[in-house]
Parts: C-alpha cells; sequence; structure tokens
C-alpha cells in the first residue's frame, strides 16, 4: 500500500487560518496518498517561549538547554497543541482523523533530555491505523523514553519525526513542508541570489543541516540516508498539489546527473572558541582536556595545536556551541590544575562558514578559491577544518553574511 508522510513547521502552523490552509493541503494530497500521516511541530515561537519558560522556573542559566525531564514535558507541549488542532480542522472537512502524542506512538528514545536520540520505533498500532485510511496526526519533537517520561529530540527535531515515520510506514516519500520552496544553494533569507536545488545528495544534505543550515534537521537526514528515504523540501504556501519538479529531492548522489563542485554555502553563528594557552606539552594532556569537556555533555568541533611561546609548553584552540560556553568555560576552569593551563581566552563573536560539495573529492584548488575570496573581502581566517567534502573556516561574526555573499559568488552558484 502506498503511504505517504507530510510535515509542517512552525510557520506553516502559526494560527489557525494557516492550519485550516495546512488542513486543505492534506485533503487534496490525501486524494493521491493511500496512508497519510501528518507530523507537525509547534506553532512558530511557542517553543522559544516554552523554552524561556522551562529555564526561568528551573533557575537555569548555565546551560542553552535545561536537560532534565521536566523541561521536556514543557517544550514537549507546544506539539501537542497543534496535533490536536489540525486534526479538528481534518474532522471538520469530514475527513477521518486523529491526532497521536509521542508516547502513544511508543516512539522510544534514550533519556538525554533536551536532545534526546530515537532508539526504536515499531508502532504496529499506528500503521494499522494509518492503513485503515484515517489520517494519522503526528506531535512532531517527542517521544517516550525507558523509563515512560516525555523526551524531545532537540531543536528542529519534528523533521527528525517525520523521517523516523516514514521509515516505520516504509513511506514512498516523505515531504517535509516549510516556509522556503526547498533547499538552496545557500540560506535565500541572507543571500537573495541563492539557488533552489532540484535535487541534492544526502551526503551533502547531512553537511550543510550539520554545518548550520537549519531546514532541515541534522538527525532527520542522518536517519533518511540510513533508511534510504526519498526526502522532499516544499513550500506550503504554494498550491495544495506540488507542481512536478517542486522543491528540492534529497536522495542518493547517482540520482544527480549535474554534479557541481560545491553544491552549497552553510554558515553558524552558534559557535565560540576557546583558547588554552600554555598547556604542557606532553602526552594525554589532550585527552584529560577533551575527556572532561565530553563528560561535561559539550561537543567540540574543530580543534588546532601550535607551539606556545613558553618552552615545553603549547596553545590549544577549538570551538563549541555558543550556547554551552558558559558551562564549558566553568569545566575548563574547574579542570585547570589538573589539565596544567597558564590562561584562557573564550571567543563568542566568532562566526564558521562552510562550503559544502561532493565534488570536492576529484577537484583541486577548492580551498585556494576560499581563500582569496575570504581574503579580497579583507575577511580574516581565524581556524580552519577540512573534510572530504567540505572545507570550514571560523571568522569574526560580523563578516558572516559578507563572506557567505563572496564565496556564493567565488564557486559560480549565484542566480543570474
Ligand atoms: P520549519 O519551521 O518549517 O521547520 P525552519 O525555520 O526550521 O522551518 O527552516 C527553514 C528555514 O531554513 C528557512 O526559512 C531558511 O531561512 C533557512 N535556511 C538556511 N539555510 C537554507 C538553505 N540552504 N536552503 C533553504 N533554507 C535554508
Ligand atoms: N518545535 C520544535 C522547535 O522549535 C521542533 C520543530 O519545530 O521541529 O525546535
Ligand atoms: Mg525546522
Amino acid at each position: 500500500m502506498k503511504r505517504t508522510v507530510l510535515k509542517f513547521g512552525g510557520t506553516s502552523v502559526a494560527n489557525l487560518e494557516r492550519i485550516a490552509r495546512v488542513a486543505d493541503i492534506v485533503a487534496a494530497r490525501q486524494a493521491e496518498a493511500g496512508g497519510l500521516a501528518v507530523v507537525v511541530s509547534a506553532m512558530s515561537g511557542t517553543t522559544n517561549q516554552l523554552v524561556d519558560w522551562a529555564r526561568g522556573a528551573a533557575g537555569e542559566d548555565l546551560r542553552g538547554e535545561a536537560f532534565d525531564d521536566e523541561y521536556d514535558v514543557v517544550v514537549a507541549s507546544g506539539e501537542q497543541v497543534t496535533s490536536g488542532l489540525l486534526a479538528l480542522a481534518l474532522r471538520r472537512r469530514g475527513l477521518k482523523a486523529r491526532s497521536w502524542l509521542g508516547w502513544q506512538l511508543a516512539l522510544k528514545t534514550d533519556d538525554a533530555h533536551g536532545k534526546a536520540r530515537i532508539m526504536g520505533f515499531e508502532g504496529e498500532d499506528f500503521v494499522r491505523s494509518v492503513d485503515s485510511g484515517e489520517i494519522a496526526v503526528v506531535a512532531g519533537f517527542q517521544g517516550v523514553d525507558d523509563y515512560g517520561r516525555v523526551s524531545t529530540l532537540g531543536r528542529g527535531g519534528s523533521d527528525t519525526s517525520a523521517v523516523a515515520v516514514a521509515a516505520a510506514l516504509k513511506a514512498d516519500l516523505c515531504d517535509i513542508y516549510t516556509d522556503v520552496d526547498g533547499v538552496y544553494t545557500t540560506d535565500p533569507r541572507i543571500v537573495a541570489k541563492a539557488r533552489r536545488l532540484e535535487k541534492i545528495s544526502y551526503e551533502e544534505m547531512l553537511e550543510l543541516a550539520s554545518l548550520g543550515a537549519k531546514v532541515l534537521q541534522t538527525r532527520s537526514v542522518e536517519l533518511a540516508m540510513n533508511h534510504r528515504v526519498p526526502v522532499r523540501v516544499l513550500s506550503s504556501f504554494e498550491g495544495a498539489v506540488p507542481a512536478p519538479g517542486a522543491g528540492t529531492l534529497v536522495c542518493d548522489e547517482d540520482q544527480i546527473v549535474e554534479k557541481q563542485v560545491v553544491s552549497g554555502v552553510a554558515y553558524s553563528r552558534d559557535e565560540a572558541k576557546f583558547t588554552l594557552i600554555g598547556v604542557e606539552d606532553h602526552p594525554g594532556v589532550a585527552a584529560v582536556i577533551f575527556g572532561e569537556l565530553a563528560d561535561a555533555g559539550v561537543n567540540v568541533d574543530m580543534i588546532v595545536q601550535a607551539s606556545a611561546k613558553s618552552e615545553g609548553r603549547q596553545n590549544i584552540v577549538f570551538t563549541a556551541p555558543d550556547r554551552d560556553a558558559p558551562h564549558a568555560r566553568q569545566v575548563l576552569e574547574k579542570a585547570r590544575e589538573k589539565i596544567g593551563y597558564e590562561n584562557l581566552l573564550v571567543a563568542r563573536d566568532v562566526a564558521k562558514v562552510s562550503v559544502i560539495g561532493v565534488g570536492m573529492r576529484s577537484h583541486a584548488g577548492v580551498a585556494k578559491t576560499m581563500f582569496e575570496a575570504l581574503s579580497a573581502k579583507g575577511i580574516n581566517i581565524q581556524v580552519i577544518s577540512t573534510s572530504e567534502i567540505k572545507i570550514s573556516v571560523l571568522i569574526d561574526a560580523s563578516y558572516t553574511e559578507l563572506a557567505v555573499r563572496a564565496l556564493h559568488t567565488a564557486y559560480g552558484l549565484d542566480a543570474d
């Protein structure tokens, strides 16, 4: 049986008029779908408000997210509201529909509250219900842990809920409806000349997402790649049934004929740079530093090590999410004796700009183009990191947009 999953983001369900519009889209899509599941986010702005409330109540100011099971009880509530509202709007149109919360789906996660990972999802009752023709309206972003507690999947997690539901249903397609009409060569909100991509490979999308393009949550792309779920990104502000060729298909690399050297440019302002000055230069020091940070749940990204001015000492520079900066600083200050460093500097006004493309595997000179384009704009590079299909640089945050635009032009990505 043909099964389809649709997901609507926060802007698409921002108020009752938009929910009515979503109900029209769902009604139109039901005609062509066999079984239909619709995953919804909270109304835009709601999750931010809920996070603020949870933090305020907990008195938590150390972490960007207060990782607590009660925090999840609060922040998951936004999706409960929209799932019920959409089910009501569908029933009003004479359609059979019901809402499903994370615990009702038995969407099992680990207990890393605030950023839980999906562990498994059987959902037999759910599959039966979808196949019976009842439209399943799923509250995105939420699951349940082994202790029966509500969990949430990290910001943007409804994308991941949608792909998980699509994988469980063995759906033919997972359509992610959002406020842009596809995946662009870079964020269309900051580069007017950004171009919509007809197709993008899972691998490139994974890099784009993890390097800052929030159009899809990174884990949703990971999950789609592992389960080979075809994902399409579409606008919820266009016709009820997508025109042929609308949106962007995230698919296998071999389904893409025209390959670019660089497919996209991403940026992230959620970065902080830590410099440990005068760290003793002997084996095991890096293991202590990054061990302490890992135990504290801080995700470290770029790492550079260089000789310090003092004899027998070195400097270690690394980046971590800015929202973790106060917490990471505390961890390092507490471990000062154990690590043995002279000074710690934390810069929070930095941004990471990255270029991504599978074509890099077989083309030389990609880094050169990047460095020349940035230097032509007088932008200083603080840290560089590379992988097979991306190059990232850390720069002063005030140059972010300038850098993204310059790189977009330098790699020939500008729309005519
Ligand atoms: P939703 O609420 O529907 O989940 P998001 O705000 O999470 O929507 O994601 C959509 C936003 O992602 C767009 O409004 C756009 O500004 C941003 N974005 C960043 N990079 C890209 C990109 N490369 N292509 C498309 N959108 C992007
Ligand atoms: N409502 C959640 C958030 O704002 C999940 C999502 O929208 O995907 O992060
Ligand atoms: Mg999103």
